[in-house]
């Protein structure tokens, strides 16, 4: 029976991507049972996977299956969604955050639209390493045709930005090792896929070991003591007595020094991420700070007022708008803590005409370029909220600094 989670192995969240129908159910499903035969897993069948429940993130409805299995090495947490609209609601949202990714072609078909639209998003969201799986071997009888399709997938993550020389791809058929069948095309292919992902994708970096960063919620002052600002640490350590530097709302940044933390109104000597907490700051004045400025390690973030947005605009069901809207979009976006006046445009690129008449409608995903009046904080990889009125009517991710 299968082993119970081990803590002394690496945890990685992974995923299949790929265009509908190429096999990324099958393909999950075969390799949960091939784990399983190693006692590394619970086998899940195809249609265990393929029912995936509804969960509800941000107002948005997303289906994804989350799959659990190990290999000698790691443990993973695998997702797998039903259709195409999930994927992008789920990779730009974070509902599952992917560390790596296996993107599954079909050898019969090649690349399709939707695998060159995840790679992209892939991209966009920082995974770093793909690892591709050619499927559906077992219908090919020519090898040229494999050849091309690996070529092809080759040239395509390296146009994304992956290494494509370098990328491991296997070729194989997940029916078969489903089915128990053609082992040389089946189980011995999950074993190398799994082989691959094991050394291909790299451990994540821990939330503990990147800089110091904690958006801040509240500001007090403590009377004989000084100004605190509280918040939840997203990522790093503090110690006690350590340099930092308060950036955001347009200001110049402030750089100063912790000199106490509180955690559950005791003093601590550090604090991390994880912990919400409260810094006691030498020489700044309560009415230097506000909501939604960051303190972070200096020198790690830079304030910015134009950058890009990859945006899920929510339907009417989930909340959303119920109408489309034009370019010079002026609704309210909710950076961590912040919330900010923002105008959404158009990439430079599109033509005049095209960005004159251009509706977005709910249910879209689009690339939009936001502009907010005061620098605030922003990185890539950032995931936003857009508000209107009070509600939510779409997400999105920063993919890249324009200003
Ligand atoms: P998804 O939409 O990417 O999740 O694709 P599915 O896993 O649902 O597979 C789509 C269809 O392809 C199903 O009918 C599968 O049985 C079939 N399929 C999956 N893997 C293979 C394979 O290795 N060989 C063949 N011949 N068919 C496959
Ligand atoms: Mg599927």
């Amino acid at each position: 029976s299968y082993a119970s989670f081990d803590r002394n192995k690496t945890h990685v969240n992974i995923g299949t991507i790929g265009h509908v129908d190429h096999g990324k159910t099958t393909l999950s499903a075969a390799i949960t049972k091939r784990q399983a035969d190693q006692g590394l897993a619970n086998f899940l069948d195809y249609g265990s996977i393929d029912k995936a429940p509804e969960e509800r993130k941000r107002g948005i409805t997303i289906a994804t299956a989350h799959i659990e299995y190990q290999t000698e090495k790691r443990h993973y947490c695998h997702v797998d969604c039903p259709g195409h609209a999930d994927y992008i609601k789920n990779m730009i949202t974070g509902a599952a955050n992917m560390d790596g990714a296996i993107i599954v072609v079909a050898a019969s078909d090649g690349q399709m639209p939707q695998t060159r639209e995840h790679l992209l998003l892939a991209r966009q969201v920082g995974v770093q390493k793909i690892v591709v799986f050619v499927n559906k071997v077992d219908a090919i009888d020519d090898p040229e045709m494999l050849e091309l399709v690996e070529m092809e997938m080759r040239e395509l993550l390296s146009t994304y930005g992956f290494e494509g020389d370098e990328t491991p791809v296997i070729m194989g058929s997940a029916l078969c090792a489903l089915e128990n069948k053609r082992p040389e095309i089946g189980e011995t292919k999950i074993d190398e896929l799994l082989k691959a992902v094991d050394d291909w994708i790299p451990d994540p970096q821990r939330d503990l070991d990147k800089p110091f960063l904690m958006s801040i919620e509240d500001v007090f002052s403590i009377a004989g003591r000084g100004t605190v600002a509280s918040g939840r640490v997203e990522r790093g350590t503090l110690k006690r007595e350590e340099e930092i530097e308060i950036v955001g709302k347009g200001d110049e940044s402030i750089k100063t020094k912790v000199t106490d933390i509180e955690i559950f109104k005791k003093s601590a000597d550090r604090a991390q991420a994880g912990d919400s907490t409260g810094l006691l700051l030498r020489s700044v004045r309560r009415e230097d700070l506000r909501r939604g400025m960051i303190v972070a390690k200096p020198g790690s973030l830079k304030a910015h007022t134009t950058f890009m947005l990859s945006l899920y605009v929510l339907s009417k069901d989930e909340g959303g708008r119920h109408k489309g809207f034009h370019e010079n979009y002026k609704p309210q976006m909710y950076l961590r803590t912040a919330d900010e006046s923002v105008t959404l445009t158009f990439p430079e690129d599109m033509p005049r005409e095209e960005r004159k008449s251009k509706m977005v409608m709910p249910g879209d995903n689009v690339e939009m370029v936001a502009e907010i009046f005061h620098p605030a904080p922003v990185e890539i990889g950032q995931r936003v909220n857009i508000r209107e009125g009070g509600r939510t009517v779409a997400t999105g991710i920063v993919t890249r600094i324009i200003k």
